[in-house]
């Protein structure tokens, strides 16, 4: 049992080491300083034990999907790295994130950017969120759509217990890397305008079947789940 844990462990320092390994080539590619690309580690179903190995590989950024999740692994998790979040956030559970990540990637709309607001100015701090952008019209279902994107930007800018550090997406699965690359391109020209409203810093794309080309397109902070910790294995219902 011991022995198979470790395989395990080392087969997660092996793909960190990969995955650094292609952030640095595609950076050296385009000409970036791989210094200005953040390899997040998604958590989403993996052990705390396995996290605090991405960890000591290097990587000082968690993300995490889901509220209750979170919540229970916290305490596990090694504090070298920071969390921040990226699921879907509901209005309801915003209280229990804002002030406990320092990210909070996913703001979509006015409501939930009021929500987060209120829950700040409770805790009187102020929250860093990325503005989450739909990539690919009604093809999935969260973030916000792109021509609505500079009215929301100026509305959560003029929110003073917020700070709008960028934009991140999420694309829907594609059938061949040229779709993925003409969405990433699509986004990172949408970026470039809206730095004419405000200077934002972070573009949060990529991952594991596509970071290389989003890095190729100027994301400067990718998203790894199964190029980490390998296939996610879901916990059966009713057992
Ligand atoms: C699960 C998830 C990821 C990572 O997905 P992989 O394909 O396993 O790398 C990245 N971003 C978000 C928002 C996710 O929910």
């Amino acid at each position: 049992m011991a022995t198979e844990s470790n395989d395990i462990r080392n087969a997660v320092l092996l793909r960190c080491a990969e995955a650094q390994e292609k952030i640095r080539a595609a950076c050296a590619a385009c000409g970036r300083d791989p210094a200005g690309v953040t390899l997040m580690a998604v958590t989403k179903t993996v052990d705390p034990v396995l996290v605090n190995t991405a960890v000591s590989a290097g990587i000082r950024v968690l993300g995490e999907n889901r509220v209750q999740e979170y919540l229970s692994k916290r305490d596990a998790y090694d504090p070298a790295a920071e969390v921040q979040f990226i699921g879907h956030l509901q209005t309801n559970k915003v209280r229990q994130i804002v002030g406990s990540v320092t990210l909070i990637h996913s703001v979509d709309s006015l409501h939930l950017a009021e929500a987060v607001e209120k829950a700040a100015a409770a805790k009187q701090i102020v929250q860093p969120v990325l503005l989450e952008v739909n990539a690919a019209g009604e093809a999935t279902k969260s973030g916000a759509d792109p021509r609505f994107l500079p009215d929301l930007l100026r509305q959560v800018m003029a929110m003073p217990h917020l700070e709008v550090k960028g934009l991140m997406t999420i694309p829907p699965p594609v059938a061949h890397e040229s779709e993925a690359d003409a969405m990433f391109a699509q986004i990172a020209a949408l970026h470039q305008k809206l730095q004419q409203i405000a200077p934002l810093p972070v573009l949060s794309m990529g991952m594991s079947g596509d970071y290389t080309s989003a890095v190729r397109h100027g994301s400067t902070m990718v998203r790894l789940g199964s190029a980490l910790f390998g296939p996610r294995i879901y916990p059966q219902k009713g057992i």
